[in-house]
């Protein structure tokens, strides 16, 4: 039977911080002395007093874990469905929106499309998305539709094409955003048809665009490719329906309406009375 010699020459916290290390336990290393004084004072057991060290290393582990899948996602910015005003996009499920933020759909490995103009939230309800899904511990991977065909043809040029296909395919939540702004060269649609097409039930993913499906035809060139495309989008798909005028549009409307109101404040009666900015409310 071999015996852990005890090492009398380096002191016990040394050797304590180096195998909290190597075990990959940093907030264990960080509070245990802490929580030993407090769980003294306190007149907490030993096992108790591990317990919390546990919960702790848990806790942070967690957060860690979420922040790294954020950082991986790539997302633009940070929106989440707190800021997100559905009354200003009535077209929109909300509670749709809600059940996909559970994320049993990723789990399910099934697919969604925004659909609506320009300004109406599909960006900000994707990232919302994407948050929720790295929040539930899923990799994530945000891009623009024409980012990803240039990205890919790249790798196709330096000959990566493989490694980058694989990543792809892999990651639980891939967003493609603004599908329809740019159309693709004949090379670029088969590349992104082929991302598309791999991913079929074996990863969700979420596509935004501002065309409805009866013209992608006019982004991917072939009738054909676009058919196929989206027989595999569609086969498991949620539809979030988002038409409407654009909230900047909207809202930028609205406050020059508030600045007239408080320029000629007769017109309105009560013009003066009004609160500058505040201009995101919707009545
Ligand atoms: P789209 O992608 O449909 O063009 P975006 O998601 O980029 O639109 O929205 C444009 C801007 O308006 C963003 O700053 C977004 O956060 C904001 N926005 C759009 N719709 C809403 C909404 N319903 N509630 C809050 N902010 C919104
Ligand atoms: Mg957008």
């Amino acid at each position: 039977m071999s015996a852990v010699v005890e090492d009398t020459t380096v002191p016990p916290q040394v050797l304590l911080a180096h195998h909290l290390k190597s075990l990959k336990l940093p907030t264990f290393a960080r509070e245990y002395e802490k929580v030993a004084f407090e769980c003294v004072r306190a007149q907490v057991d030993y096992p108790r007093y591990l317990l919390r060290l546990c919960e702790l290393e848990r806790i942070d582990r967690d957060r860690r874990n979420m922040e790294r899948r954020i950082r991986q996602a790539r997302f633009p910015q940070t929106k989440s469905l707190d800021t997100f005003d559905f009354k200003a996009i009535p077209s929109l499920n909300k509670s749709l929106v809600l059940e996909l933020a559970r994320c049993e759909w990723i789990e399910r490995r099934e697919n969604c499309i925004a659909l609506g103009p320009a300004g109406t939230g599909k960006t900000h309800t994707a990232l919302a998305l994407g948050l929720a899904a790295c929040q539930r511990n899923h990799s994530v991977l945000f891009v623009t539709a024409a980012a990803l065909v240039h990205e890919l043809i790249e790798a196709r040029d330096e000959r990566r094409l493989r490694s980058l296909q694989k990543q792809l395919a892999k990651v639980n939540l891939l967003i493609v955003d603004e599908l329809g702004y740019v159309p693709f060269t004949a090379v670029g649609s088969e590349l992104l048809f082929e991302v598309i097409s791999r991913r079929y039930e074996n990863g969700a993913t979420l596509v935004t665009s501002n065309l409805p499906f009866d013209e992608w035809t006019s982004v991917f060139g072939s009738e054909r490719l676009t058919g196929a495309l989206l027989d595999r989008l569609t086969h498991h798909v949620h539809i979030l329906e988002m038409n409407g005028e654009s909230y900047r549009l909207a809202t930028s409307k609205k406050r020059a309406r508030k600045a007239s109101a408080i320029a000629a404040p007769d017109a309105s009666g009560h013009g003066h009375t009004e609160p500058k900015g505040g201009a995101t409310d919707t009545d």
